[in-house]
């Protein structure tokens, strides 16, 4: 479903990553692992074109991201395009970034409305389902500001899943919250996984890896390190560089 084709970003002088290539699978779960600074955010930001690859491409199914081929080269497609293809492709933030002047009701509703064309009571009936899924009935006219941050993750899921995307992918969506949080926001994942979205989770719960894994890949400065099943990946890495990363987290 997603190709990841010999990714390479550079900021400046600065290349953080360096040649990536990874194949995620439809319904599969892909989570990735590495210390702060391997290019995790980098390389999930370069799937939805947040980052253009300074080389490389990112497909979904038979379709580049952002960009096109024009002439034996490859050239950025027009903005509506862009915002057209990121439809199908939901994200989810460390800092959940709801829109804070908008309930959490109108946060859902507004991309379906306004880059679907989504008519308003369909969207409002998809966004209270979503709501009811992730366990927030009945906070439909609440502001982001007066729910925890573990309630203000799970909109901002369903937020993502209102667009009925094709792929999630997912920034450390619990390493912002009060530890008390953290389960409501992995179950609703769980709960995602096991009705086969396509998902790439960026994470440092390796129990949560452990369980709902199909693949672990572990990242380091800016290269996959290692890559197989979470079995293989958490309890016995072959590399040493993911071998020290466990160590010191777990
Ligand atoms: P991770 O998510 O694994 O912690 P990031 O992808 O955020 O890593 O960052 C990888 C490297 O890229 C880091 O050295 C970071 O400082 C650098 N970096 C990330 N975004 C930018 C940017 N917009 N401009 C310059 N450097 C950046
Ligand atoms: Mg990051």
């Amino acid at each position: 479903m997603i190709r990841i084709q010999s990714v390479s970003k550079n900021f400046g002088p600065l290349e953080v990553l360096h040649g990536v290539d990874l194949e995620v699978f439809r319904g599969e779960v892909v989570c990735v692992i590495g210390p702060s600074g391997s290019g995790k955010s980098t390389l999930l930001r370069c799937i939805n074109h947040l980052e253009a690859p300074t080389a490389g491409v990112v497909w979904l199914g038979d379709e580049s991201i952002g960009v096109r081929e024009s002439r034996g080269q490859l050239v950025e497609i027009p903005p509506a395009e862009l915002a057209r293809q990121r439809t199908e492709i939901g994200m989810v933030f460390q800092s959940f970034n709801l829109f804070g002047h908008m309930t959490v009701l109108e946060n859902i509703i507004e991309a379906p409305i306004q880059v679907m064309g989504t008519p308003r009571a369909e969207a409002e009936t998809h966004a209270r389902q979503l709501l009811e899924w992730v366990r927030l009935e009945g906070k439909e006219s609440t502001y982001p500001r007066q729910l925890s941050g573990g309630q203000q993750q799970r909109a901002a899921i369903a937020r993502a899943l209102a667009m009925r995307p094709r792929v999630m992918l997912f920034d450390e969506p619990t390493s912002a919250l009060d530890p008390e949080t953290v389960g409501e926001v992995l179950s609703v994942m769980r709960r995602l996984a096991s009705e086969g979205l396509t998902m790439i989770v960026v994470t440092h719960e390796i129990e949560f890896a452990r369980e709902v894994a199909d693949r672990v890949v572990f990242m380091d400065d800016g290269r996959i390190i290692e890559m197989g099943s979470a079995v293989q990946v958490l309890d016995d890495p072959r590399e040493e560089r993911t071998q020290r990363f466990l160590s010191r987290i777990l």
